[in-house]
Parts: C-alpha cells; structure tokens; sequence
C-alpha cells in the first residue's frame, strides 16, 4: 500500500501539488487523469522517488520512501517517451536493470524469456529499438519493467505514442496484464476513455489538487463539481 499524506510540491515559488491525501491498495489499477499541467507526472515521479516532495510524506507499507533505497522499493516505472537505450538491443535493454542488480544469468534470461512472451516481443529480442514500430518499442518498456516483477507499476501515458488503433489493442494487453500479474498499477493519462476502460478508480487532478476520487461509475453518476462531471461527460 502506497500512502500520500498531505503531498506538495512547488517549483520556487510555484505550488504544482498541494496536500494531496491519498491511499493506493495493493493489486489496483488507479488512474490519475487532468488537463495537461495539472501534476500528474510530478506526482508519479514523487511516488517513484524520482522527486523529492517539498511538504508531505509519501510511505510504501507504512515505510517513509526517504528511507528506503530506490532498487527496494519494488516499483517499476514505465515513461511517455520509453526512454530505451537506443544502442543495446532489445534483449540487453530488458536485462540491463537486473544485471546492474547482479541477478543471475539463468534467471534473467529465464524473466526476459517470460516477459518477451508474454509481450509478444520475442521476434524482436535482437534488434535495436530504433528497428521497432512505436508500438513495439512501447511494449519492449513495458517489458523492462515487468522483468523486474516489481509490486507496483508506475506508467506515464504509456499509450500516448501510439497511434489510434494500436492504443485500443495495447490497453487491452496492459488490462489483461494487470489481472496475470495482480499488481498494482498506477496509471497517468489525460484521456478520458482511457480512464473510464481501465480504472478500479479515478482520481481526478485539477491544478495540483484532488478534486475527486472513485469508481468510473461513482464519478460518472456522481460528480463532485462540473468541473469533474465536465471532464468525465457525465449528462447535467
Ligand atoms: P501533461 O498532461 O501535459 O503531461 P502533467 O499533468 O503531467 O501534464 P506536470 O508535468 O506534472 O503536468 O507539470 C505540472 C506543472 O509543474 C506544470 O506547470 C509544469 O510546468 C510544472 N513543472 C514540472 N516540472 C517542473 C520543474 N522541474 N521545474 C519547474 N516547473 C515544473
Ligand atoms: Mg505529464
């Protein structure tokens, strides 16, 4: 269980996040959705430990994150941009976290093998990203993270890239996912749909604060304010 207790963070002067409160259950799929600026990635890269709050305490099973050392905090982020490294192939993209952790060799290949399966990645193993489709090199960051078997996954818009078709057949592999892997995902998208399809909840982000969180349907049938019930589309 991720908690956010009283979460800020400002830039200078400037508050992006205020007092964000905030419980993730283990094994949820939670979306965090917002217009473009409102903090969604500042308040992933918080939970990844990327980023440090200014106010506030974020605790991992009841453990402040401050004390716990990034590689042992089992979570695995997945980026808007794949930041893949573009010289290795994708084999050695996939193994390169777990051989900087001195994991085994059998046992990397053994979790890059399952990964690559699962992904439907396995053709491409020895080619370089730069030889992928978007929509493969999508998967191969998703790989890399799920290679790690990380408790959480933290992804940022991770369909954003692809194109309209490919973004509906990739959301259904990363819901299917999540109910293989029973973990926790949390999930950054500024679309709607996305959020409605995939959520177990929603927390909607405006201007660096909570304006609502619950189910697609308590959202949809129950909006806090117009601003939510505006973006979510409810009927007024
Ligand atoms: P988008 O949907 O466009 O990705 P977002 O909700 O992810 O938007 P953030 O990237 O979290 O938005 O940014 C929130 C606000 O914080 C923006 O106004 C942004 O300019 C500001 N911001 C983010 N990072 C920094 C930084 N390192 N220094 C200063 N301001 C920043
Ligand atoms: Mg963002």
């Amino acid at each position: 269980q991720i908690t956010l207790t009283d979460v800020s963070r400002a830039f200078g002067k400037i508050g992006v996040l205020h007092d964000i409160n905030l419980d993730i259950l283990d094994g949820e799929l939670i979306v965090f959705v917002g217009p473009s600026g409102c903090g969604k990635s500042t308040l992933l890269r918080l939970i990844a430990g990327l980023d440090l709050p200014t106010g506030g305490a974020i605790a991992i099973d009841g453990k402040d994150v401050t004390t716990v050392p990034a590689a042992d905090r089992g979570l695995a982020m997945v980026f808007q941009s794949y930041a893949l490294y573009p010289h290795m192939s994708v084999r050695q993209n996939l193994a390169f976290g777990l051989e900087n952790a001195r994991m085994a060799r059998a046992e990397i290949d053994a979790r890059i093998a399952e990964a690559a399966r699962m992904l439907e990645i396995a053709p491409y193993l020895d080619r370089r990203p730069g030889q992928l489709s978007g929509g493969q090199r999508q998967r191969v960051a998703i790989g890399r993270a799920i290679v790690r078997n990380p408790t959480a996954f933290l992804l940022d818009e991770p369909l954003s890239n692809l194109d309209a078709e490919l973004r509906i057949s990739t959301r259904a592999e990363l819901a299917a996912l999540h109910e293989r892997l029973s973990a926790t995902m949390v999930y950054v998208t500024h679309d709607q749909i996305e959020a409605m399809t995939l959520a177990d909840r929603i927390v909607v982000l405006r201007a660096g604060r909570i304006e609502q969180i619950g189910t697609p349907l308590d959202l949809y049938n129950h909006p806090a304010n117009l601003f939510v019930a505006g973006f979510i589309g409810a009927p007024r």
